[in-house]
């Protein structure tokens, strides 16, 4: 029997409300179409034309035969004593990604804030990343980093219930697997469709990258003149460290590094948080404290402690409490604005630095 190859279809899923209008023109339709579908994919978090239910019949018919909308299913879910969610997502190709929901305690109404990955796995290989450690496979698109968001809304909303139609997912953080500035175009392509008001509608104060330090992405992302929050994965302030736990730190030196958060600085008038892992007896030296005094006094900047959550098969240690608070006074007494960030999901593998789907995949059965 001859091969006959499957019929190729248009992914809806990343198109905005113009290249959805296009789309449904170029199929002999009114524009509003477009109009129409864009609220079902991006308001409602629907793949399924059939679900539309303001679409005539026949042109839902014959939308299941021309295109899809490939919102990632959850695979899996854990739910940590805390309330934090981590889902496992797959994609079309079948590779995964994870994706963590974090309640906000300090709202009366539901609320979470969603952490999101930009890359399958991570080429950076930091020395205390569970994601670093699983190596790299391969760059999200856009629709992939949106569909994170729609997918895990979707699930959420099965579980929580929304209060006066509030929105339930407030802020997103660029912080899952990968590491968003070396997947630049589509992580920026993926802010314009998550910030839309007439979609998604996260704002962008709400919105923050986090980087390892891709100095000239840094340099990149200070141009575009946003408002999203930057923050930079220190965990080390001398270079020597760095290099080990940070290898792109090898790339751009710290030098290098705080020349391109000053520019960003400058250019967007903005606040930049520093997050920086407390690993017992590696990074929480008395000299340690004074070199990031020295490094971050100049800036505008907020410096999260984030006590690290052990990784099985990795040497490093979660600090004791009274060394992390005496690390934050060294800081605070230095001039910095600091604070020792509440770590959730770590029993569920949810924390900082403890993702990796792909590593995991084969351990499903235990999720
Ligand atoms: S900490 Fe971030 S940048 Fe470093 S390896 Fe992990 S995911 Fe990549």
């Amino acid at each position: 029997m001859p091969q006959v190859d499957p019929p190729e279809f248009t992914e809806l899923l990343g198109l905005d409300t113009g290249e959805l209008e296009e789309y449904m023109v170029s199929l002999g339709e009114p524009n509003y179409r477009g109009r129409q579908i864009y609220k079902w994919i991006y308001t409602r978090d629907v793949s399924s034309f059939y679900d539309m239910s303001d679409i005539p019949k026949e042109l839902r018919r014959r939308l299941d035969s021309l295109a899809v909308i490939s919102i990632p299913r959850v695979l899996k879910q854990r739910v940590s004593i805390d309330r934090t969610r981590k889902y496992l997502l797959e994609l079309q190709d079948k590779k995964r990604v994870e994706t963590v929901l974090i309640p906000q305690s300090d709202s009366k109404n539901a609320r979470y804030t969603l952490c999101i990955s930009t890359q399958v796995g991570c080429p950076v290989g930091c020395s205390f990343c569970a994601t670093g450690q699983s190596g790299f496979q391969r760059n999200l698109s856009h629709h992939e980093i949106v569909g994170q968001v729609l997918g895990s809304r979707r699930e959420l909303l099965k579980k929580v219930k929304a209060v006066d139609n509030e929105p339930l997912i407030t802020n997103l953080v660029y912080m899952g697997m990968g590491e968003p500035l070396l997947n630049y175009d589509e992580v920026l392509q993926s802010i314009k469709l998550i910030n839309d008001h007439k979609g998604i509608n996260i704002g962008q104060r709400h919105i923050t990258i986090s980087t390892a330090g891709e100095a000239r992405g840094i340099e990149r992302l200070a141009k575009e003149k946003l408002q999203v929050t930057l923050a930079i994965s220190l965990h080390a302030c001398d270079d020597a460290l760095r290099n080990q736990l940070v290898p792109m730190n090898r790339k751009y030196p710290l030098e290098r590094l705080m020349r391109a958060v000053e520019f960003y600085s400058r250019e967007n008038g903005r606040r930049i948080t520093f997050e920086y892992i407390l690993l017992d007896g590696v990074n929480m030296r008395r000299q340690d404290a004074n070199n990031m005094i020295d490094i971050l006094k100049p800036l505008l900047a907020n410096v999260n402690l984030i006590p690290y959550n052990e990784v099985v098969g990795l040497p490093f240690k979660h600090p004791a409490r009274a060394k992390t608070e005496q690390f934050c006074r060294w800081l605070q007494d230095g001039g910095l604005n600091a604070t020792i960030r509440e770590e959730h999901g770590a029993d569920i593998e949810a924390a900082c630095g403890q993702l990796r789907a792909e590593v995991r995949s084969q351990a499903l059965r235990n999720y």
